[in-house]
């Protein structure tokens, strides 16, 4: 067994490893450590779970001196939770080093983390939107920054932040160590580690999921024409817990509507905010949807063992595609069905999919497919807590004026949106906070999004041309003279 000893870590960082309960360094840490040590670049496939926090973290506190005023290190990392828990494991690890972390993101005042910043840190972790804010108004200096982390690289580009990170790494001076995290390497990961890495070395601990012989394979030959009759057809029959994968996101919500009527349906696609596709996988996960509409990408990671039926409503070109998605069923030694729609011209897929799962695929008309009947108990709901307590009054820091403006938010009923969509939008393209946001007067061209005064404008730049489903969208403060209530005319 490899020890951190050998994988160049210092006695003082050994201690605190062994404190947390770390008896050797995970494959991740193996991998990265030494090169990372070194000085060397780093692009590294790797998911939560896998120990990739702790690679890094020995690699900053091994090569870079604590002590510092202003930090020598920069953490970017594409959410709140996963920048504080960051932080959480750097001070763990930092008992024995002498480090000092702090984390910096959205929805938070200033006040305190500026304060933190103030007093001296050696390594900084936060949100993409924060860290450049605090950059610009000159509360973080990171002249000093000899390495940068990207965290969840694949996610943050997701969610729109590659303007920031350009920022970010353009703010520290070169030469400078870039170590890249990611779970998948899409496109523009790759792109982002050309454009911002040199010579970087490469390490790998994902793990494709197998495909196990519990999943028994169909192809059901159609017309271009009939497939969503025929899925309507798979989907009925039985209660199967289902996972439907599309190619596109607007087949994705071409489906959605025609489903969610008479069905536990839920979606998931790229262009989500995070927080409502957290939302999804939660309801998914306790069985309050059964069915999911997914493009690959919305769906990787999505970590639910109990679902009977994988069907690909287009069969993917990619061999590795079909590969992933239907290692989604038969999973955890239950058994599982994977049905794949095929028109005549993709009829050669199926001997690639045969070839890459090593297994036999049948051809079988829809009638001809068992039907899945699971039983699936929906998890109990928590009590609701009383909706004043959910969203506290919202007041002006400062005390003068009033609290809150509204805006008019170019996105509603025609966007395919509810209230929560809009808030849920508002929120994460704005970076805004749970309790920045308020009420929501849901309209079908445009909708009123009631938010702090003193976000608003800031809020404004933010969402105006921002994309939502290939449109623009439009933001404005609307016009005070309408009272609010008759504005919005019942609460979100
Ligand atoms: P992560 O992949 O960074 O989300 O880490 C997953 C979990 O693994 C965290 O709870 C870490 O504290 C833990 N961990 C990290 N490195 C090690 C290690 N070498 N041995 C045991 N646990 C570890």
């Amino acid at each position: 067994m490899t020890t951190f000893e050998e994988i160049g870590v210092p006695a003082s960082l050994t201690a605190s490893a062994a404190a947390m309960g770390w008896a050797a360094p995970t494959p991740i840490q193996e991998q990265a450590v030494p090169a990372g040590i070194a000085g060397r670049d780093l692009i590294a496939r790797a998911q939560t779970g896998t120990g990739k926090t702790g690679a890094y973290a020995l690699i900053l506190m091994s090569r870079l001196p604590a002590g510092g005023r202003r930090p020598s290190a920069l953490v970017i990392a594409p959410t709140r939770e996963l920048a504080i828990q960051i932080d959480g494991e750097l001070q763990k690890l930092a008992r024995g080093s002498g480090h000092v972390s702090t984390a910096v993101y959205g929805g938070a005042r200033y006040g305190l983390q500026s304060e933190a910043l103030r007093r001296g840190v050696d390594i900084v972790v936060g949100t993409p939107g924060r860290l450049r804010d605090m950059t610009e108004r000159g509360i973080l200096i990171l002249d000093e920054v000899k390495t940068v982390v990207l965290d969840e690289a694949d996610r943050m580009l997701d969610m729109g932040f590659e303007e920031d990170l350009d920022f970010l790494i353009g703010a520290v001076p070169k030469p400078r160590q870039t170590l890249m995290f990611s779970a998948t390497m899409t496109k523009g990961v790759e792109r982002l580690a050309e454009s911002k890495l040199s010579d970087p070395v490469k390490a790998d601990v994902s793990v494709d999921e197998p495909v196990t012989g519990l999943t028994r394979q169909y192809a059901v030959p159609v017309m271009r024409n009939e497939k969503r009759e025929v899925l309507q057809q798979i989907l009925n029959n039985g209660t199967p817990k289902a996972i439907v994968f599309c190619a596109t996101k607007l087949m994705v919500e071409t489906l959605y509507e025609e489903l969610h009527v008479d069905r536990k349906t839920g979606m998931l696609h790229g262009d989500m905010p995070q927080s409502l596709r957290e939302r999804v996988i939660r309801q998914f996960r306790e069985n309050r949807i059964l069915v999911l509409l997914a493009t690959d990408v919305a769906a990787r990671g999505l970590d639910v063992n109990d679902v009977d039926l994988v069907v690909n409503f287009d069969a993917p070109s990619e061999p590795e595609t079909y590969l992933h998605r239907i290692g989604r069923t038969g999973r955890a030694g239950k058994e599982g069905v994977a049905v794949t729609l095929y028109t005549r011209q993709e009829t050669h897929r199926m001997y690639d999919y045969e070839e890459i799962t090593e297994s036999r695929i049948r051809k079988a008309s829809p009638e001809e497919l068992e039907p899945i009947e699971a039983v699936h108990e929906p998890v109990p709901l928590e009590p609701r807590p009383e909706r004043r307590e959910r969203r506290p009054r919202m007041e002006r820091r400062d005390g003068r004026g009033p609290a809150t403006v509204v805006l008019q938010v170019g996105l509603g009923r025609d966007d395919g949106l509810n209230r929560t969509q809009v808030a849920d939008f508002v929120r994460s393209r704005a970076r805004l906070g749970e309790n920045d946001v308020g009420k929501v007067g849901l309209g079908n061209a445009s909708s009123f999004v009631e938010v702090r005064t003193d976000v608003a404008e800031k809020a404004v730049a933010d969402l105006s041309g921002c994309i939502h489903d290939r449109k623009v969208v439009t933001a404005v403060i609307a016009p005070r003279k309408t009272p609010y209530a008759e504005k919005v005319g019942h609460r979100s």
